[in-house]
């Protein structure tokens, strides 16, 4: 086990805390066109500003590529900041060097580092750049799950140089609902898994199959398996060299994994495209979302359900009419009542154009960590706190 940030004593403390600043950007790094990650960081922060820590934040932005990039600097992110706290927020000109030992922040104030991945040793995880970032505080937490699957010298090496080393608040629940879906879960437990390809998925179909009761399969992803059964699939995007596989993964998981029925298919992907529902796609024509008997089919699961992953659309969601598949399961998902946990990215911009995003429990900030996750792959950010927490004889 980590430590959790509720642990330690912060009081008068410097705390350095890695957050998940990675936000969308428009007109050359001047525009922050989605907030949802800062918003998400505010409980770690609010949590340390109020237990009397000097706050100074660090996060990575964009592929710099170990270069300073002004369309990637952290200012907006700093300015955005400072208005949602309501109070200032200093924004350091680097994220290291004496530039910012002047500026380091007394208790109650807040710094932003600028982007670390200025540097070309954040992504190589390097000894003396871990240390630098290290020197900069008394306690380090790490609250970007979304940086988790990486090892880089924020997450991982300058854990090794801090006295005390814990879990920020949103890392803990994430962390906490992933477990719950996958560990022990409450029965039955369903995965919904879609998206364009298998290839990106084959280890998170693996892993969820040694646990769910059952993994409902849509997407572009689900012509690959079709093809591999024998079924006609027309100009549907199917991984032709991913086809022996399919079969194996078809045959480990039995009866566990459930195909569509029927699909909506049209010539051509455009909006207002003339469509029709078929339980084979017709030669020329490409299957682009689930069709309504295999909603009603999914649905059912669902509705009976008490622990439900999900990763990845049904259809192409983001060109209507083909966003009705995933919208009808977002819905079910909200209704269930289950445990939900949806893995980022696509799936949580369907969630909320079905405007349910309230009714689900989980929704998660990291989508190659929380994928990582799922597939059973041990996240470095996170061994790294549990090492530390060991090393000071807890967890
Ligand atoms: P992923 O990033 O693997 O979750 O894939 C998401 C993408 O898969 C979205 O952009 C969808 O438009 C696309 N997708 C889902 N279903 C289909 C389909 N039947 N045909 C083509 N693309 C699809």
């Amino acid at each position: 086990m980590a430590l959790s940030i509720q642990d330690l004593e912060l009081r008068g403390k410097r705390v350095f805390m890695r957050v998940d600043f990675n936000v969308p950007l428009a007109n050359g790094g001047k525009v922050i066109t989605s907030d949802e990650r800062i918003k998400a960081s505010l409980p770690s922060i609010n949590y340390a500003l109020d237990h009397g820590a000097a706050l100074i934040l660090a996060s990575h932005l964009g592929r710099p590529k170990g270069k300073p990039n002004p369309e990637m600097s952290l200012a907006p992110a700093a300015a955005r900041l400072s208005e949602l706290l309501k109070k200032p927020v200093a924004m350091a000109p680097d994220c290291i060097g004496p530039e910012v030992e002047k500026l380091l922040p007394k208790p109650g104030e807040v710094l932003l580092l600028e982007n670390l991945r200025f540097h070309p040793e954040e992504e190589k995880n390097d000894p003396e750049f871990s240390r630098r970032l290290a020197e900069l505080c008394d306690v380090y937490v790490n609250d970007a799950f979304g940086s988790a699957h990486r090892a880089h010298a924020s997450t991982v090496g300058m854990i090794a140089y801090v006295k005390q080393a814990a879990a920020g608040l949103l890392m803990e629940k994430e962390l906490e609902y992933l477990t719950k879906a996958t560990e022990n879960p409450r029965r039955p437990c369903i995965a919904i898994l879609g998206g364009a390809k298998v290839s990106d998925k084959i280890q998170i179909i693996q892993n969820l199959m040694k646990f769910v009761d059952r993994l409902l399969i849509g997407g572009a992803m689900a012509y690959t398996f079709l093809r591999a059964r024998g079924e006609s699939t027309g100009k549907s995007l199917v991984e032709e060299d991913k086809l022996e596989l399919a079969r194996e993964l078809m045959q480990q998981a039995g009866p566990k994994l459930e195909l569509p029925v029927d699909h909506v298919e049209a010539a051509e992907l455009k909006p207002g495209v003339e469509t029709e529902v078929v339980e084979q796609i017709s030669d020329g024509y490409m299957g682009l979302d689930i069709g309504p008997n295999t909603i009603n089919l999914y649905e059912n699961v669902i509705l009976g359900a008490k622990t439900i992953i999900w990763n990845g659309p049904m259809g192409v969601f983001e060109v209507p009419p083909f966003d009705k598949g995933t919208i009808a399961l977002a819905k079910a998902v909200a209704e269930s009542g289950a445990v939900s946990v949806v893995g980022g990215g696509d799936s949580e911009k369907a969630i909320r154009s079905a405007g349910v995003a309230d009714k689900i429990s989980h929704i998660s900030t990291g989508g190659g960590a929380s994928l990582e996750f799922l597939a059973g792959i041990e996240l470095p950010g996170v061994a790294a706190l549990e090492k530390a927490a060991k090393r000071h004889g807890i967890g």
